[in-house]
């Protein structure tokens, strides 16, 4: 079904319920109440326990295995979920659909895509792997692109607010992981819920407060449905992987059900093997060791490490050329950038790609404030206690906070400003608690902790007349440290954590 934005009058009533009502009642200071050790540890054990038993799980470091994978360790976890107020969970979810369209569109804009990368002193100019992608992607469109639609798996990420906001922290259009073991998260806390007393400690918590988490079938629903739209039924769906993933079970999940309930098989390979395996037909099919591929689901290739030499660039701009459906085409891992998210947030841009003007007031809403850094330096030293500067990468690790960001600016060279944003910071609800448990701790740790909800979604499209089939399918909570600047699962910030709903 093409989207279409819903009726005025129930944004109005979204509005009323969830950006209006500044009340929240809940304490999040006194969450969670504190457990005796012996009833914390007995919890770890049912926990870590469940986590091995369900696939829970990450591969341990390379060092630590033989050549083929022997044995795996428990992902990191939460005990308890983290409250999150109903109504911004909701609206959370609502905005979904209006972000899958924003991105499809911003995709399939070409010449605003290279007017943020190419102004004078655009990003793509400046910033070598997004330049690197940008310039291929020009020359590639100069060619004819053989494939017009395109395929994202979205993770919208977003902090709670000053008390009662909710508010983007990024968009992203590439590799969006964790939608499978957050899955799993979720069951995990529903089964600790349902077999212990200990829950017994916090009153009022219901069953329906655990709200359902079916991300696995939903990210799966879009990957079958790029397959069913190439159109080829015995192709198989490519995953381009990193040589040395550990987080291989939130991936192997995906292919499992792809599998089991749509019958589509799955080949993975890394940029590396794909330069010795793939090649292109005549019509631009793609063939990976003799088999075609319908669909190419990327979980590399954000990051320039993935790059360390330009045979890995020729290996991408030929999945690019071919005729399977990217997920992410360039154009669309390039629109996820911070830059674009940015210039979105600039007066009169948005309205270029939403007509809908409820719509947009909503999605101002949810975005703190923004700038280019080369046209607010000053301001960013002055400010600096209150922002984080943003470079235009992925995978966690790359931002500047705070008291770092002076001598950052000092450091920085002029002509490299435009590879950066600043972004006021997000203000989470202060004295959160959370118990904490990592693989080969001793136990779990008590500290307090921030939460950040993603909401995940899919857009097929490029097809033609504007048509974009898109879906919300599912959440995840990743809980740091609040000493933390960054999140992140993968880089060892944050653990996996669910919702509950207060
Ligand atoms: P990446 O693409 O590397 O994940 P993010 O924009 O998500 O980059 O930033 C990484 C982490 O930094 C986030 O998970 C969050 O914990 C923190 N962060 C980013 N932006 C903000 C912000 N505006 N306010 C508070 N924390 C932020
Ligand atoms: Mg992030
Ligand atoms: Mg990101």
């Amino acid at each position: 079904v093409a989207y279409k934005f819903v009726s005025i009058a129930a944004v109005h009533n979204l509005l009323e319920h969830c950006l209006l009502s500044t009340v929240m009642t809940f304490d999040f200071s006194s969450w969670p109440p504190s457990l005796p050790e012996d009833q914390l540890d007995a919890l770890t054990l049912l926990a870590t326990t469940y986590a091995l038993s369900h696939s829970l799980l990450y591969l341990p470091p390379a060092q630590q295995q033989p050549r083929l994978p022997a044995a795996a360790i428990h992902a990191p976890i939460s005990l308890f979920p983290s409250p999150v107020p109903r109504r911004l969970f909701e609206l959370a979810r609502w905005l979904q659909s209006t972000y899958n369209l924003l991105y499809a569109r911003i995709a399939t804009d070409v010449e605003f895509l290279d007017r943020v990368m190419g102004a004078v002193e655009g990003v793509g100019k400046v910033d070598d792997f997004v330049g690197q992608l940008w310039m291929g992607w020009k020359q590639l469109r100069e060619q004819g692109l053989a494939q017009p639609l395109q395929l994202g798996l979205f993770r919208s990420d977003y902090l709670l607010h000053a008390g009662g906001e909710l508010k983007q922290v990024e968009f992203n259009t590439i590799s969006s992981s964790f939608g499978t073991l957050s899955q799993r998260t979720a069951a995990l806390h529903r089964y600790l819920f349902a077999s212990t007393g200990y829950y017994d400690a916090f009153p009022g918590m219901k069953a329906d407060d655990f709200p359902p988490n079916e991300t696995t079938t939903g990210l799966v629903g879009g990957l079958a449905a790029a397959h069913a739209a190439y159109g080829v039924p015995d192709a198989k769906i490519l995953f381009v992987v990193q040589s040395g993933e550990r987080n291989v079970f939130d991936q192997r999940l995906l292919e499992y059900e792809l599998l089991e309930k749509h019958s589509i098989h799955v080949l993975r390979q890394t940029f590396d093997e794909l330069g010795l395996n793939a090649s292109l037909d005549s019509n631009s099919a793609l063939f990976v060791s003799g088999t075609q591929i319908s669909t190419v689901y990327f979980r590399a290739g954000y990051t320039p490490t993935d790059y360390p030499t330009s045979a890995q660039y020729t290996t991408r701009f030929l999945l690019e050329r071919s005729r399977a459906i990217k997920c992410p085409s360039i154009a669309l891992q390039l629109a996820g950038g911070k830059k674009v998210q940015q210039v979105l947030a600039e007066p009169g841009v948005l309205e270029r790609f939403v007509e809908d003007a409820d719509a947009r007031e909503l999605l101002r809403a949810s975005w703190m404030g923004m700038w280019a850094l080369e046209d607010g330096v000053q301001r960013a030293r002055e400010q600096h206690s209150k922002l984080v500067l943003k470079p235009q990468r992925e995978g966690g690790g790359n931002n500047v906070y705070k008291e770092a960001i002076p001598p950052f600016l000092d450091a920085l060279p002029e002509a490299e400003r435009a590879a950066w944003i600043a972004m006021e910071l997000i203000e989470p609800p202060a004295g959160m608690g959370g118990y904490l448990v990592r693989s080969g701790a001793e136990s779990a740790v008590r500290t307090e902790v921030v939460s950040e909800l993603g909401i995940f979604g899919w857009a097929l499209f490029g097809g033609g007349e504007g048509r974009v089939d898109e879906k919300e399918v599912g959440w995840l909570v990743r809980t740091k440290g609040k000493e933390s600047n960054e999140g992140g699962v993968a880089t060892g910030f944050s653990v996996l954590d669910s919702v509950l709903l207060v």
